[in-house]
């Protein structure tokens, strides 16, 4: 079995699996990354809505996971 870790970083890089877990009556769907068990929700056109995370902080966040995951990489290294 791969650590989370290594999961997380997967989707860091080569960004999330998503697959539709629930579609509500309103049209907006969820999805959820089948490898990170991360959350998105669509609008009612199928739009993934970034109206709550803006681009620069996605990226921080990335960067930061980004740098976690090599950290303990190491830490299990030695
Ligand atoms: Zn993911």
């Amino acid at each position: 079995m791969k650590p989370t870790t290594e999961k997380s970083l997967s989707c860091a890089i080569f960004g999330h699996n998503y697959i539709r877990s629930k579609t509500n009556i309103d049209h907006t769907a969820e999805f959820t990354c089948t490898h990170c068990d991360t959350v998105v929700l669509t609008d009612e056109h199928g739009n993934f809505d970034t109206n709550t995370v803006s681009n620069s902080q996605i990226k921080d966040t990335l960067k930061e996971l980004y740098y976690l995951t090599r950290r303990f990489s190491k830490l299990k290294a030695s």
